[in-house]
């Protein structure tokens, strides 16, 4: 047991694509399907744990209402589950990364003297929780995946270059990329929603990225749903 699941509250479990959530889905007992801001979600139990899931869509506007509509279905936390391409040196596809905060990258007023990822003075993402990221750290390194924790930037494109995953590494210290992340992050921090991210690595954000994902993307239905039986303990 984590800890961090208590017995009251009601965990929401997110991805972005079918592939993401599908075991999860299918291992959750008495389903009941609700639909909320145009959102399905499906309500049961995992292993005698109260849980919701929904499948958001790719992006970060999917992902940010469906996050909200995770909250307005009662969720007391969230962990979303997913893939991401690594853009720093060394993270290899099957690693594990957990974010430690979310940064869109594609934020960018900087022509009116603002830091990148930056609006009105606040950071367009958010600060992970950390009880639930540590513990989603420990659960991932107990089925074996090597982890890291550290800034995930999210945009509205799949980065197959390795030139700009350098460059979004730079600019904001990131060590993964993807498309949804730091909507979730933004809607659960304005909501006091503890929320954490975990990415598998899927590719390397690369001209390979398209390819290593199509490769990789299969296996991560199983192993998003072993990370979260051992999350809930
Ligand atoms: N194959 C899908 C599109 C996948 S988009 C289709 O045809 O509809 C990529 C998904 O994986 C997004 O949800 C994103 O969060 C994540 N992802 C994995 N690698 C990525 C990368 N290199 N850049 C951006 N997002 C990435």
């Amino acid at each position: 047991m984590t800890g961090v699941t208590d017995q009251t509250g009601v965990l929401a479990l997110l991805g972005a694509m079918d592939v993401e959530v599908a075991a999860i889905r299918a291992a959750i007992a008495q389903p009941r399907k609700l639909q909320v801001l145009g959102c399905d979600i499906t309500t049961g139990t995992l292993d005698g744990h109260p849980v919701m899931l929904a499948e958001s869509g790719i992006g970060k506007v999917n992902a940010a209402l469906t996050t909200a509509a995770m909250a307005q279905a009662g969720a007391s936390s969230l962990v979303f589950v997913g893939v991401a391409g690594a853009v720093a040196p060394g993270i290899k596809v099957g690693d594990a990364v957990v974010a430690t905060s979310l940064v869109q990258h594609d934020v960018d007023i900087t022509a009116f003297g603002h830091a990148p990822g930056v609006i009105s003075g606040v950071l367009a993402g958010g600060v992970a929780g950390a009880a639930l990221s540590d513990a989603l750290a420990s659960a991932a390194s107990s089925i074996g995946a090597t982890v890291y924790r550290g800034v995930v930037a999210s945009g509205d494109q799949f980065v197959t270059s390795a030139e700009r995953s350098a460059a979004i590494a730079a600019q904001f210290d990131a060590i993964a990329v993807e498309m949804e992340g730091a909507a979730v992050a933004q809607v659960c921090t304005r909501l006091g929603l503890p929320f954490a991210v975990l990415r598998w690595i899927s590719d390397t954000a690369d001209s390979q990225a398209d390819t290593d994902f199509g490769q990789f993307v299969h296996k991560i239905a199983d192993l998003d749903l072993a990370v979260v039986k051992q999350f809930l303990g």
